[in-house]
């Protein structure tokens, strides 16, 4: 039953395609340089009093490009073999303008080009803001706040690593989404679940089938549902009568 799920359905979103693969080591590169940069450029900023909130991180933005180009590739690439998997009638054109859109949309909501907003900066002002408190609590000097800083995981390559990996699994998983979209033949989608998941994952994949406009319980539409998340996506093609004739 399980192969004759699989052709009814299409297949899974493949997270390590080799675009996706290419841009992912590409972007770790780029954004842990970016993040080392950022880590000196934070603590002199520290150093002479900016406060958290007005923190810029312009080592960040300069890469809102390359970050941009990377997910669009990978988008694309994964938009053209669901077109392919599915063997959806769909203008090519029309999807990866979609899967481009996404990308872009995606890219500045992480970093903005001026290296002063999205949530890439946030998340990681967040970190210092930490580091601050604790520095004020143990009475820590400028000094060694600035090295701390440089030293830390929110400045670090497994993070560099670990953004790359779930930005680049998302620009996979939504490129193929954008074709299933734009076909109107995928109507649902499943969850599955990576090897070891979380339990959040697990509650997204616990729901079955759901509508593809839908978010899953973990309020995505598709996975990634968190940073390092291994969990994929499945289009389905067939709607409730014929699915219960072909597995009656
Ligand atoms: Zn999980
Ligand atoms: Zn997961």
């Amino acid at each position: 039953m399980d192969s004759l799920h699989k052709a009814a359905d299409g297949s899974a979103v493949d997270l390590d395609q080799p675009l996706a693969d290419q841009n992912r080591k590409k972007l770790a590169v780029a954004i842990a340089e970016a993040l080392r940069e950022a880590a000196d450029d934070v603590a002199t900023q520290v150093e002479a009093g900016v406060e958290v909130d007005r923190l810029t991180m312009v080592a960040l933005g300069n890469i809102a490009d390359e970050i941009e180009a990377g997910l669009g590739a990978a988008a694309v690439e994964s938009s053209d073999a669901a077109i392919a998997d599915y063997g959806l009638s769909v203008s090519t054109d029309l999807v990866n303008e979609h899967a481009i859109k996404w990308a872009e949309e995606r890219a500045a909501a992480l970093i903005t080009s001026s290296g002063t907003g999205g949530t890439l900066l946030d998340t990681t002002r967040d970190a210092i803001r930490e580091m601050i408190a604790d520095a004020v609590r143990d009475g820590t000097s400028m000094r060694d706040l600035a090295k701390q800083l440089r030293e830390s995981f929110a400045f670090g390559k497994d993070r560099a690593q670990m953004i790359a990996h779930t930005e680049i699994a998302a620009a996979s998983v939504n490129g193929a989404m954008q074709a299933w979209i734009v076909s109107g033949v995928v109507k649902r989608k499943r969850w599955i679940l990576a090897e070891g998941a979380c339990t959040v994952c697990q509650a997204n994949a616990d729901q079955g089938e759901i509508d593809l406009l839908q978010e899953f319980a973990s309020g995505d539409m598709g996975p990634p549902g968190h940073p390092r998340c291994r969990c994929s996506v499945i289009g389905i093609t067939k709607d409730e009568t014929m699915k219960q004739v072909m597995f009656a």
